[in-house]
């Protein structure tokens, strides 16, 4: 005779042969915590957890998604997934995460379940197919495509479009950005003098040094050859000031070295805050023009919505 305990462990053993990551839970509605009855072999070789390391879902969640943060992110879009399948037709759901393992690797899995499972009242079974491969390849092309090769800097085209991002939402009490334009002075000069290659040189070092000098959450990028692009968030021009200023003074103190001869870089900058509801290409424009003022004035200067400033004033 065949118990439903047997019939239980027979179909255990099905889910062995399966390639795909899977585990057994059955709601428990007394403590609301899914018990979990079985790993399959591909579980344990992949991810690595035995049912012993995660008796319940709860034990799981917290295995796999130690940070807090991402963790909460995780669980609120299996929530959301769940409401939203009254107004679907199917009882699937499905979601990409990164699931950190008994090895202490992160890897990435399409997991996926049905709610409305037909083996029996309560239980489910959760498919983890791993997309790490194919993830991080992704990753690394979305990085590829927004970074400049040379100074690893953000790239034209991504600071346009965290520029666009910056200015969907205005709340009352937003607090625009300003924009610095910046640009190397003589820089055809240092091509002629030493060569492409420690033109290169300068490029990136300069890169190094704006970067050094500002915080994470400023995007500074790569706008041209020998120009740069620094979007400072929540910043108005007289903080905007105080921080060029502190890339002027390491600029200044900084000797370039090539080919044994030191020599001195400088840059002029252009600033503006962005004005509400105005195109971003408009503000864009504002600093290129002070950038092309101070290049006027004489250059190695900072020139703030038309207002000059000279080092060491
Ligand atoms: P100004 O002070 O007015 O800015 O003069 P400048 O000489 O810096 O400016 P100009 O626009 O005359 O010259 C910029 C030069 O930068 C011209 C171009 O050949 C060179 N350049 C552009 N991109 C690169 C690059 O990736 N590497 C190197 N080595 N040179 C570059
Ligand atoms: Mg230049
Ligand atoms: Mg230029």
């Amino acid at each position: 005779m065949v118990t439903i305990k047997n019939k239980e462990t027979l179909f255990f053993q099905h889910l062995d042969f399966l390639p795909t990551p899977a585990l057994i839970g059955r709601e428990d509605k007394c403590n609301k915590r899914a018990k979990i009855l079985f790993v399959n072999k591909a579980f344990i070789n992949t991810i690595g957890y035995q049912v012993t390391d995660i008796p319940d879902h709860l034990s799981f969640i917290s295995r796999a998604y130690p940070d807090i943060n991402y963790r909460h992110e995780v669980i609120n879009s299996w929530s959301s997934r769940i409401s939203q399948l009254s107004r679907r037709k199917t009882s699937i759901i499905q979601l990409c995460s990164r699931v950190f393992c008994k090895d202490q690797q992160y890897r990435w899995f399409d997991i996926r379940t049905e709610l409305k499972s037909t083996i029996d009242k309560g239980v489910v079974i959760v498919l983890f197919n791993n997309i790490d491969k194919a993830k991080m390849e992704a990753l690394q092309y979305a990085k590829l495509s927004r970074t400049d090769p040379l100074t690893k800097l953000a790239n034209r085209r991504y600071i346009q479009h965290v520029l666009q991002q910056e200015t969907l939402h205005q709340p009352k009490d937003y607090q625009s950005f300003s924009l610095v334009m910046a640009d190397i002075d003589f820089f055809k000069t240092i091509n002629d003098r030493f060569g492409h290659s420690c033109g290169d040189y300068v490029i990136k070092t300069v890169a190094k040094i704006i970067t050094q000098n500002t915080r994470k959450i400023d995007v500074v990028a790569r706008w041209g050859g020998e120009e740069y692009l620094l979007l400072l968030p929540k910043t108005n021009t007289t903080e905007a000031r105080i921080v060029v200023k502190k890339i002027m003074k390491h600029l200044h103190e900084y000797h370039f070295i090539w080919e044994g001869k030191r020599f001195n870089v400088t840059l002029t900058y252009g600033i503006t805050q962005y004005r509400r509801a105005e195109e971003t290409n408009e503000t864009i424009k504002r600093a290129d023009l002070c950038l092309y003022q101070g290049k006027e004035q004489g250059r190695d200067c900072i020139v703030t919505d038309g207002v000059l400033e000279v080092w060491g004033d």
